[in-house]
């Protein structure tokens, strides 16, 4: 057996309980990792606490993301030994997941751990911070350069947002950080943020056009804020939508569209293929300050995470949070 959060259905909602689980439980897959390091993602704050129906199978172990190193193999790719990353394809959700000291994957959903990158600095990146950079490289790609103007990050101290600034003010980006959380303009600025804005100013219903204030932007908080993000970016900009923490819905019209060749550029991670997760690993590790990591990164305990769930959800908890497995 090995140490596991195990989410259990209840008469009402869900539990999480830190337990022992049977190995001979684990499901199918051709990779058994030894976990070391995972970590504290929104979606992981809604299947601890149940408040969504992320969790789709009884009992599952928690956890979307975790670092570690391959045991047993018998995927062409890995052998015992190696270092690897795996987050997403339903891991924590579908998949037994990785608040545990063993993981069973598919060995195609993993990716080698960059050169120049430890275990504990993959999951202090973690999807968060993994999904923060490809959405920067959705933006590159729509040809986006510090030279395009300024861009906007909302959820400004959140995980993904903390890591966006980070990469974007170390490529060279004028940064305008939009953040609940006006206390910590230092930690915004301290990453890189050139201004930091009331996340106020954006969470009205959004007018189908506005002043023109950016060329590209981070969205983690969905509704009104992408709608007045969308209405206030600049001709031929373009909108990067990662996230729902203020809702799932997006009040906007198609002005901002038809009348100023905006773009909006949606996000994935948990299926994103292969090769991008390569190509935004490699970009982790060439572009993501250290220093600034480990500014961005809060370190806890297996036995600290349920209690965790509530306040990530709650808008409560800065940068990332990375929790040691063993
Ligand atoms: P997080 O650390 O909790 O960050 C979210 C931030 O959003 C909060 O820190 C807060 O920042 C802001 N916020 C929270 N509640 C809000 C509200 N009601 N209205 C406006 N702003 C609010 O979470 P995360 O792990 O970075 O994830 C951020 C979002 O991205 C989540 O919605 C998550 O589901 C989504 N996500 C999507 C993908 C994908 O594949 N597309 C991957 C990872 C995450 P301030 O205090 O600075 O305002």
């Amino acid at each position: 057996t090995f140490k596991a959060i195990r989410i259990d259905k209840a008469d009402k909602g869900t539990t999480a309980t830190l337990t022992q689980f049977d190995e001979a439980e684990l499901m199918d897959g051709d990779v058994t990792v030894k976990v070391e390091w995972s970590a504290l993602n929104y979606k992981d704050g809604l299947a601890l606490t149940g408040k969504a129906p992320v969790v789709r199978r009884f009992p599952m172990i928690a956890g979307i993301d975790f670092a570690g190193t391959v045991e047993q193999s018998s995927h062409p790719a890995w052998k015992p030994g190696d270092a690897v990353i795996c987050t997403g394809w339903g891991m924590g959700e579908t998949h037994l997941g990785a608040y545990a000291e063993k993981a069973r994957v598919k060995g195609d959903w993993l990716v080698g751990l960059p050169q120049g990158l430890s275990a504990r600095d993959a999951m202090a990146i973690g999807t968060a911070g993994f999904t923060a950079m490809l959405a920067v490289l959705a933006l590159e790609k729509h040809g986006l350069t510090p030279a395009s103007g300024p861009v906007v990050v909302t959820g400004a101290a959140g995980g993904v947002g903390s890591v966006a600034i980070a990469v974007l003010a170390r490529l060279g980006y004028h940064v305008i950080a939009s953040t609940g959380r006006l206390a910590e303009g230092d930690y915004l600025k301290s990453l890189g943020a050139a201004e930091i804005i009331d996340r106020n100013e954006l969470s009205a219903p959004a007018k189908p056009l506005g002043k023109e204030r950016w060329a590209g932007g981070i969205d983690s908080v969905g509704s009104h804020t992408l709608a007045n993000l969308l209405a206030m970016t600049r001709y031929g900009g373009a909108i990067a939508a990662c996230g729902l923490a203020a809702g799932m819905d997006l009040p906007s019209s198609v002005a901002p569209f038809i009348l100023r060749g905006v773009c909006l550029l949606g996000i994935d991670s948990v299926m994103c293929p292969l090769p991008a997760r390569k190509a935004a690993w490699q970009r982790l590790a060439a572009d993501l300050d250290r220093g600034k990591l480990s500014e961005i990164t809060h370190e806890i305990e297996l036995d600290q995470v349920a209690s965790l769930g509530p306040q990530i959800l709650a808008g409560q908890v800065r940068g990332r949070t990375v929790v040691r497995i063993s």
